[in-house]
């Protein structure tokens, strides 16, 4: 692989706190993207905003706002592991699909390329910039513009089940499975309009739990515990 897009659940960031920031967690993270940039492959790292804010969850306010309070989430989440990552020695940067001021800059592909050519982790904040989005969206248009390999998303759950594993105590997880099957069986890894465009384009998915220890290289070098969804 020469380019992966790490997508980094709000949730599974906060760790065991369920809200806010794991420092210790994040640079694990950030230990483990390095390994990775020092092999030569470029990775971009897309962030939700599940730790602040769910959007969608809130019937109090008009969903459009909500919406925009979710990407801003993001846009904070990318600010704070930049940081860690710039202090656990890796060079970054943060672009979002709208202006921000100083704070982030504006997302092209060219940019989004110079900035992988000069070995830096590339965050993209915000999702797509539109509201009735995901960032499961966001990371696939992301990886399908910028010619990715594959999409690694690091979850707080370890896999793909066929149930929920909460909810059903037998519930049996996927090694491996067709995009279509996500697709067809409604299995909720990613949202809808995400699966279809990762089959549309033919973008793979390796999903795993962000807890394990170097989940991340693991999901890189095939020894993996995860589920890998195939195109
Ligand atoms: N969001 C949006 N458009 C986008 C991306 C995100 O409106 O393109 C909003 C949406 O409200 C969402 C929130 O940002 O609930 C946080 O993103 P997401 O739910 O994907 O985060 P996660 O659940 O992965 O932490």
């Amino acid at each position: 692989m020469k380019r992966v897009i790490l997508k980094l659940s709000g949730e599974a960031l906060a760790g065991e706190q369920k809200s806010g920031y794991d420092d210790a967690l994040i640079a694990d993270i950030a230990r483990q993207v390095k390994a990775i940039i020092d092999k030569g492959i470029d990775v971009g790292v897309v962030i939700g905003g599940g730790n602040y804010w769910r959007g969608r969850s809130n019937d109090n306010i008009d969903r459009t706002k909500a919406d925009q309070i979710g990407m801003l989430a993001t846009i904070m989440n990318c600010i704070y592991v930049s940081e860690i990552f710039r202090s656990e020695g890796l060079k970054t940067n943060i672009l979002t699909p709208f202006e921000c001021g100083s704070m982030t800059k504006l997302f092209s592909k060219d940019r989004a390329n110079k900035y992988f050519e000069k070995g830096m982790v590339v965050f993209f904040a915000g999702g797509t910039g539109h509201p009735y989005f995901s960032t499961d969206t966001g990371i696939v248009l992301r990886a399908i513009e910028l010619d990715a390999d594959a999409i690694l998303l690091a979850k707080a759950i370890d896999g793909i089940y066929d149930s929920d594993p909460k909810i059903n105590p037998q519930a049996k997880k996927y090694d491996k499975i067709s995009i279509q099957e996500v697709v067809d069986k409604q299995l909720g890894v990613i949202d809808m309009t995400a699966s279809v465009m990762c089959m549309e384009n033919k973008m793979p998915l390796m999903v795993f739990g962000l807890n394990e220890d170097n989940s991340i290289l693991n999901a890189m070098t095939g020894k993996f515990n995860g589920t890998v969804v195939t195109v």
